[in-house]
């Protein structure tokens, strides 16, 4: 007979893996689908995450797998997925509705879903970044800082992210020159602190990236001055890019009301339709940091055993 689930967690960053734990001990019949068989979310990509209470200084890596090991242990089953749909089956009240979760591999028919799919690196959208990346255009410094070892590389954005990576590639490169488009930081202080006392990384103010230039790799940056629109090139064999966050809910637009791409739901993490929640940084939130997703993940897995518990399809 058809598999039939309590509950399908879509992705296995901070927010899916603590939803897989709360919905483990609630003993709901749960899978969890993530796209690669590497669990942990964006913070797989961070050095140090500092901020997660009681784990101060921990690496992002071995964060992500100590959620992953936590769920293992409780019995969590993960399958390699891509999740294109969910559809609703027809009819009836919504304590009723099964909802199909539309996978490349199976069709996964489930009481209820939470969406926990996370979001992605956004792109300049510059001509060169595309041309260059992987070829001295990167979004991840942690992966790809080493091969800047003493050279000099330009980081984008003026977040927590941008501020992280040229911290980070401070210890690695001769110089690192950190463009921000505006003349204030929007990363935390504390991070600013830290940012300001390393010697060799240069902020340039009011300064947006307009191309990515070279041969067959990163030679320098065309920088525009916003202010003054002088126009001018940076020597950078390396460019990082830490503009900000997309989430990955397209294959939920047609299904539930969005926000700016975020899926618009509440503190209880439900979203437009009865049984679907949406938890982590996918979600319409305030703040997304890995404690606020794996506090979503608890909410909503939370929520999902009421819903289950009140289904009668
Ligand atoms: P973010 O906070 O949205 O910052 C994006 C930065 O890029 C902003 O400074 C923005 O400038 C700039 N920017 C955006 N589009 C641009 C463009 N086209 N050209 C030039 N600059 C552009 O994104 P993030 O740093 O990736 O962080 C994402 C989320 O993760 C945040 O909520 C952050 O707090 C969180 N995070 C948490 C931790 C942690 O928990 N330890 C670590 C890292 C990140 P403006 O400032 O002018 O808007």
């Amino acid at each position: 007979m058809e598999k039939r689930y309590d509950l399908v967690i879509i992705g296995s960053g901070p927010a899916g893996l603590a939803a897989a734990i709360y919905a483990k001990r609630a003993r709901l019949d749960t899978v969890v689908i993530e796209k690669e068989m590497m669990s942990g979310g964006q913070i797989l990509n961070t050095t140090d995450v500092d901020n997660y209470p009681g784990l101060m200084g921990i690496g992002g890596f071995e964060l992500g797998m100590k959620f992953r090991e936590h769920a293992d242990k409780l019995g969590a089953v993960f399958l390699e997925d891509t999740v294109s749909e969910i559809r609703l089956e027809d009819g009836g009240e919504p304590e009723k509705r099964w909802k199909l979760v539309m996978g490349e591999k199976e069709a996964y028919r489930t009481k209820t879903v939470i969406i926990a799919s996370g979001a992605t690196h956004r792109k300049l959208g510059i001509p060169g970044e595309e041309k260059f990346s992987g070829k001295g255009v990167s979004y991840c410094a942690t992966c790809d800082g080493a091969f800047f070892r003493n050279k000099s590389v330009a980081v984008i954005g003026g977040g927590d992210v941008a501020l992280e990576d040229a911290v980070y590639l401070s210890g690695l490169c001769g110089k690192v020159y950190l463009i921000h488009r505006r003349d204030e930081l929007r990363g935390a202080k504390s991070l600013q602190e830290l940012l300001f006392s390393k010697e060799n990384i240069e902020v340039i103010w009011d300064t947006v990236a307009e191309e990515v230039e070279g041969e067959d790799k990163v030679s320098a940056l065309r920088l525009k001055q916003v202010k003054t629109g002088q126009v001018w090139q940076l020597e950078v064999q390396g460019v990082f890019v830490a503009v900000g966050i997309t989430p990955n809910s397209q294959a939920f637009e047609g299904l539930l009301e969005t926000e700016q791409g975020y899926i618009r739901a509440g503190e209880d993490c439900a979203a437009s339709v009865p049984g679907i929640f949406a938890a982590g940084d996918v979600r319409t939130k305030p703040l997304r940091q890995v404690v606020t997703a794996a506090a979503d993940g608890a909410v909503a897995a939370t929520n999902a055993e009421r819903y289950v518990s009140r289904f009668t399809g």
